[in-house]
């Protein structure tokens, strides 16, 4: 598909909508320059790469001289530009009348209205990004925390399409050396014996595995360490929920068992998501609905990432406590001591063994000592930011279809099947990563990932 070009010239607005200092339209095709000119007063006119004062015309209006606004206009030449084709950016004042203006004499230039994303997927599609890295600009677009952004501009600088290609230049390398054996099948030569070809498989799908778990994390980058707030009523949980996520979203009640339902609120410490879960107290409950809730909350907690759990300060160590300390052994957990402010006891024995927190929902302290012991409990699930990590379902399916052809395939050499039927699953695997990166995977799966872009990317 590589060099594939375009015959018309699309535009849109790619400012979000809406006033602001500053709004783009942006066009991109081959008559981009053509359909933009007319529509200027350039004082020199467009180069490559270069910004440019002009001021946009009313030619529409009774007077075509009359000056709408000010405007500096960008032309990048083709194929030096973000679609690979050449690209008009007019960058006016954020007026949506203008803009919309701005847009409807485009159009009557000559121009298509872009679909959400077409800009990006003429970048694909003319080869200057793979699939993996034109995903990565929706979710660099859609980050809401900067580590999400971190890891996705790796990926748009190529991570992912680095890692896979060696591993598909020796897939390649395997299949060449069987299909050079198949053709001197006749003379009976084997280039390679199957205990080779098994060994060469096993390596190729090294990487890929590990490639596969590396979801796990993706899926946290995307949606955020789940860390659930548990311990018995009253302990002050709904206000340690809201002191962590600096507003008051769970009800506080001085009536032990009120927070029946999970409340739930997105958090970001340091850049790092989490989802962060409100729990019903955990106790014998008094009645049925209680009993739902704390059924509720043990299943939270059992699927956590991580969990706080929370104590009274000033109440001595109680047995529900323990049991649940006993419940969490061996998972990330910070015990939180809260209500310091009202507490003049020494902290009960667990503190010992289990990494413990002062504070005080109610003044605030602690809270940041509070925030470090999560992030060093959950350091070391967070891999190093120039590692691939796989982002999404469609990624992580092409590359368990590669990982399970190549199993296919080395189970065929163990078996001693011909080389031809090993071959099969060969290609197979070849085809799997073909698609991860884009290059066969069909128009109306492509349309469907771009259609979630935004209008005028
Ligand atoms: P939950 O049932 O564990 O969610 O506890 P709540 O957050 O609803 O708090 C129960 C009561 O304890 C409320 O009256 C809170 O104002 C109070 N409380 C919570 N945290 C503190 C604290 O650190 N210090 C003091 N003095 N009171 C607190
Ligand atoms: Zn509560």
């Amino acid at each position: 598909k590589s060099g594939l070009t375009f015959e018309d010239t699309i535009v849109a607005i790619s400012t979000p909508p809406g006033r602001g200092g500053i709004g783009i339209v942006r066009l991109s095709g081959p008559t981009a320059r053509a359909i933009a000119e007319p529509l200027l007063k350039l004082r020199h006119p467009l180069a490559p790469a270069q910004a440019r004062f002009a001021e946009i015309l009313d030619s529409t209006g009774e007077n075509p001289t009359q000056v709408l606004d000010e405007a500096v206009v960008t032309y990048y030449q083709s194929p030096h530009s973000y679609t690979s084709e050449d690209i008009v950016e007019i960058a006016a004042h954020g007026s949506p009348v203008l803009l919309d203006h701005l847009l409807r004499q485009c159009v009557a230039n000559g121009a298509r209205l872009a679909e959400p994303g077409e800009f990006t997927q003429r970048a694909f599609l003319s080869g200057r990004l793979d699939l993996t890295q034109a995903e990565a600009v929706r979710d660099l677009i859609e980050s809401t925390t900067l580590h999400q952004a971190r890891i996705a501009a790796q990926q748009l600088g190529g991570s992912l399409s680095r890692h896979i290609a060696p591993i598909k230049q020796q897939l390649i390398t395997l299949i060449a050396a069987l299909e050079a054996g198949i053709d001197f099948a006749e003379d009976d030569i084997d280039f390679l014996p199957n205990s080779q070809i098994g060994a060469q498989i096993e390596a190729i799908q090294a990487p890929l595995i590990a490639l596969e778990k590396s979801f796990s994390y993706g899926h946290i980058v995307r949606d955020g360490f789940t860390m659930a707030i548990v311990g018995r009523p009253n302990v002050g949980k709904s206000s340690l929920f809201n002191r962590l996520i600096q507003r008051d979203r769970a009800i506080v009640t001085a009536t032990p068992g009120t927070t029946r339902d999970l409340v739930t609120e997105r958090l970001s410490l340091e850049g790092i998501p989490f989802e962060l879960i409100d729990t019903a107290g955990l106790r014998q409950a008094t009645d049925e609905a209680e009993s739902i809730g704390i059924t509720k909350s043990r299943e939270v907690m059992s699927e956590a990432d991580v969990v706080l759990l929370v104590l009274d300060a000033t109440a001595p160590p109680h047995e529900d406590d323990r049991a649940t300390v006993a419940a969490l052994s061996g998972r990330p957990f910070v015990i939180v001591l809260n209500k310091q402010d009202l507490a003049h006891s020494a902290p009960g024995a667990w503190e010992q063994t289990v990494q413990t927190v002062e504070t005080s929902a109610l003044t605030g302290s602690g809270i940041l000592e509070l925030r470090r012991a999560i992030l060093s409990l959950i350091a070391k699930k967070i891999p190093a930011i120039e590692s691939a990590v796989l982002t999404n379902h469609r990624q992580q399916q092409s590359v368990s279809d590669a990982t399970g052809a190549l199993h296919r395939a080395h189970q065929a050499a163990s078996a001693n099947i011909p080389h031809e039927m090993i071959l099969l699953d060969l290609y197979e695997g070849l085809r799997a990563l073909d698609a991860f990166s884009g290059s066969t995977t069909s128009d109306d799966l492509l349309n469907l990932i771009f259609s979630k872009f935004c209008i005028g990317k």
